[in-house]
């Protein structure tokens, strides 16, 4: 076990990694992210996105759209953006707004270009243990598992979130590992009895911050903190009591500085999949 792990370090030489194979198969990788409106903390997520992938060879493009933009107008760019044969990666940042069916416009991206895993046939592809491009935050959960050498195989895992995004996903992830899981959410009753019982923790509740604290984890455990909470003064958080925790088990990421640092590196590491599965499906229909 790397109780020592470092995820900033770990995203740094994995994006090496990438450059080096970008550059050695001479890959153009382009990935093309819509945006509406302007929130100060979408604007930072795509701005660290854009620095990642330019730093590694794969050329980004935004699209931008005011915050009242109609559902028509987006899924015709996504329309577009599907036909256009130089696009390898479609990526929408999250959250929009809520006049907009987010799930009707995630399911009009073509699933070759889906790089964020999160249309109905992706996630299908993946619960039918047939994965093509599976969703970016529950791959660097497992980029952490892995990296930490950590044996999965019949182990206890508790997941506090059943989101789209993270916790649906993660569960199936977890179980082609061999997993045995435990799903909480917000109707779980007795929240502890389930951490507790836990060898690895995943927490992406979101909702406070200590929701998770050192008498609910078991020692030794590996807890991963998904969540991001931004307080008043502008501070980040997770679900787990940090300082507190870290104290009694083998290992806790830190927010920031965690799982968000992987999410970016397994967003590039979709598009540059997403660029070979269409190089493939294009041989095929010749
Ligand atoms: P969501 O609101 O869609 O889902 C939250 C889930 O947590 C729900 O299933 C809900 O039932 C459960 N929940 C809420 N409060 C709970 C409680 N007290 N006890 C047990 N379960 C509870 O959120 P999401 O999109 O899945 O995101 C979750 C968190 O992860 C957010 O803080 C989000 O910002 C963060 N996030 C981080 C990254 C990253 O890159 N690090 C990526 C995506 C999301």
């Amino acid at each position: 076990m790397n109780s020592k792990l470092d995820c900033r370090q770990l995203k740094k030489d994995a994006l090496l990694k990438l450059k080096e194979k970008i550059e050695k198969e001479a890959l153009q990788p382009v990935l093309a992210i819509i945006q509406v409106g302007s929130v100060d903390a979408s604007n930072i997520y795509i701005r660290n996105k854009r620095k990642a992938a330019d730093e590694i060879g794969i050329t980004t493009t935004l699209c931008s759209f005011e915050e009242d933009v109609d559902q028509e107008t987006l899924l015709r760019k996504i329309e577009e953006l599907n036909e256009n044969p130089n696009i390898n990666g479609i990526f929408i940042q999250l959250p929009i707004p809520s006049h907009l069916d987010e799930v009707e416009l995630i399911n009009h991206i073509d699933p070759k270009k889906d790089v964020d895993g999160l249309t109905t046939m992706n996630l299908g592809n993946l619960v039918s243990g047939e994965p093509l491009l599976t969703p970016c935050t529950p791959n660097a959960v497992m980029d952490i598992l892995e990296a930490l050498d950590c044996d999965i195989t019949g182990k206890n895992v508790t997941i506090i979130g059943r989101s789209r995004l993270v916790g649906k996903p993660l569960f199936h992830l977890l179980l082609q590992k061999d997993a045995t899981i435990t799903m909480c959410h917000s109707k779980t009753e007795n929240l502890k009895e389930h951490t507790l019982n836990a060898d690895i923790l995943i927490t992406a509740a979101g909702t406070k911050k200590n929701l998770i604290t050192a008498d609910m984890v078991k020692e030794d455990a590996i807890i991963i903190d998904v969540s991001i909470i931004r307080d008043e003064q502008n501070q980040l958080h997770g679900d787990v009591d940090y300082d507190t925790v870290k104290e009694k088990v083998n290992y806790v990421t830190p927010v920031p500085g965690g799982v968000g640092q992987l999410t970016v590196l397994e967003l590039m590491k979709n598009t540059v999949k997403a660029n070979e599965i269409q190089k493939t499906y294009t041989l095929k229909k010749k």
